[in-house]
């Protein structure tokens, strides 16, 4: 039996979305590696429940405190703390009680919970791009200031960051982002504009949450990852460049300054790169299918269309202006995304209510982290009245 203090200790936010279970997977194939210290949810208090019986952490937060009760009596026989609501996320990761957070909570909402175990130091698996998007200037300066490893989950990072190892002293010419496409590769407006939630949620090659699944299917998502992109590897903005790859085979590209190109490829499932992010700088050994070079036999390449998807251009603008624009972008999507899923918007719609609120909301070219949240505050409320949510 190994020594218990030798073990990784893990806190996971947003255990029970698509990333924090595939965490859990790959920690309970690793049991002699790392152990689940923490575990949180917004609602989902059945599954969050069987986690705990599970992994026995320490503690667990439920965010919807309504649910408080039904937690703590589900776990009373065993020696665990349960917490819930908005602020005990921030005291959970404030705590000295874990060594990694995995972040994956999805949107706005996991920045906070990161910042508190940025500044205790903690190494965080980054999942939730937003975080970076709203405020990466802030929050890489402040992972750097208090020591804070950031290792990125989101699979093109992954591979960008797998590709800098021993590269250190290297110039990056350019990152190249590869992109799906998502469901609607090759569509034209004349189509985007009638489609369903239940189709847009339907990715062809990852399986993910609801909300970055439609952000796949708009290219949003890649929009906000040229942007996290920018902060994890401080890059220029001219420097980060999309490539539709439709295969999903190369999880993304650099180029060196002479020339060089390096990627990281794979199957694509996100256990590779949460693992990569949890043992890292070691790669551990699993027995998951591998890509075989002669199926499918063709990797093909092409540019976005960004015409149709728009998304990619207003995030482009993001990317160059900065400040809160960002900020102001993703809100805006957030707002746009939900009001998708409940059917109260078209498709196209959500393009066209994030591009209205980047003219509206009057930009800051240094935001402070306080102003960065009253940007967040400001795109919502406008977003939300171009609809009356
Ligand atoms: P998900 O919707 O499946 O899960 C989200 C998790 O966050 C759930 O555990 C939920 O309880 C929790 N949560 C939701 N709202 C919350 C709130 N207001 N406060 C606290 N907790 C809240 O999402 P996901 O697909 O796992 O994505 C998580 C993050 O990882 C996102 O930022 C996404 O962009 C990123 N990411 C996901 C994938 C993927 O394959 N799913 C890949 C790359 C990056
Ligand atoms: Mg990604």
């Amino acid at each position: 039996m190994p020594n218990e203090s030798l073990k990784k200790r893990i806190a996971i936010f947003g255990s029970t979305g698509s990333v924090g279970r595939q965490a859990l997977e790959v920690i309970d194939e690793n049991p002699t590696l790392f152990s689940v210290e923490v575990l949180t949810a917004q609602n989902n208090d059945e599954l969050l429940i069987e986690q705990a019986l599970h992994f026995n952490p320490n503690i667990v937060v439920i965010g919807d405190e309504k649910k408080y009760g039904h937690v703590k009596q589900a776990l009373g026989a065993r020696p665990i703390k349960v917490f819930a609501g908005e602020k005990a996320l921030d005291e959970v990761a404030s705590m000295d009680v874990y060594d990694m957070m995995m972040a994956a909570i999805v949107g706005f909402a996991g920045l906070r919970p990161t910042m508190c175990a940025i500044a205790q130091g903690k190494a965080i698996a980054l999942a939730n791009k937003e975080t970076l998007v709203v405020a990466g200037d802030i929050v890489m300066k402040k992972a750097l200031e208090c020591k804070a490893p950031i290792l990125p989950v989101d699979s093109e990072h992954s591979a960008i960051f797998q590709c800098l190892v021993g590269e250190t002293r290297n110039r990056i010419e350019k990152i190249i982002l590869t992109a799906s496409g998502g469901p609607f590769l090759g569509k034209k407006p004349n189509f985007l504009v009638n489609v369903k939630r239940d189709h847009a949620l339907q990715h062809p090659n990852w399986s993910m949450g609801a909300k970055i699944s439609i952000d796949s299917a708009t290219l949003m998502n890649k929009g906000l990852e040229m942007i996290e992109a920018k902060w994890l590897f401080n890059l220029q903005p001219d420097q980060v460049k999309v490539v539709i790859h439709p295969q999903s085979i190369i999880h993304s590209m650099i180029m060196f300054e002479d020339g060089s190109i390096k990627s990281q490829m794979g199957l694509p499932d996100m256990k590779l790169p949460i693992q990569y992010a949890l043992s890292f700088p070691r790669r551990i050994p699993n027995t998951w299918p591998r890509y075989d070079f002669r199926k499918p036999a063709t990797l093909s390449f092409e540019e976005p269309d960004t015409k149709t998807f728009r998304n990619l251009t207003l995030a482009t603008e993001a990317l160059h202006k900065g400040g809160n624009l960002p900020c102001v972008l993703n809100a805006a999507n957030e707002i746009a995304v939900f009001a998708f899923l409940r059917n109260r918007i078209g498709f196209l719609d959500m393009t066209d209510l994030v591009e209205r609120t980047m003219q509206e909301i009057p930009h800051i070219e240094h935001p402070t982290m306080e102003e960065y949240f009253d940007s967040d505050g400001e795109a919502r409320n406008f977003a939300a009245s171009l609809i009356k949510l």
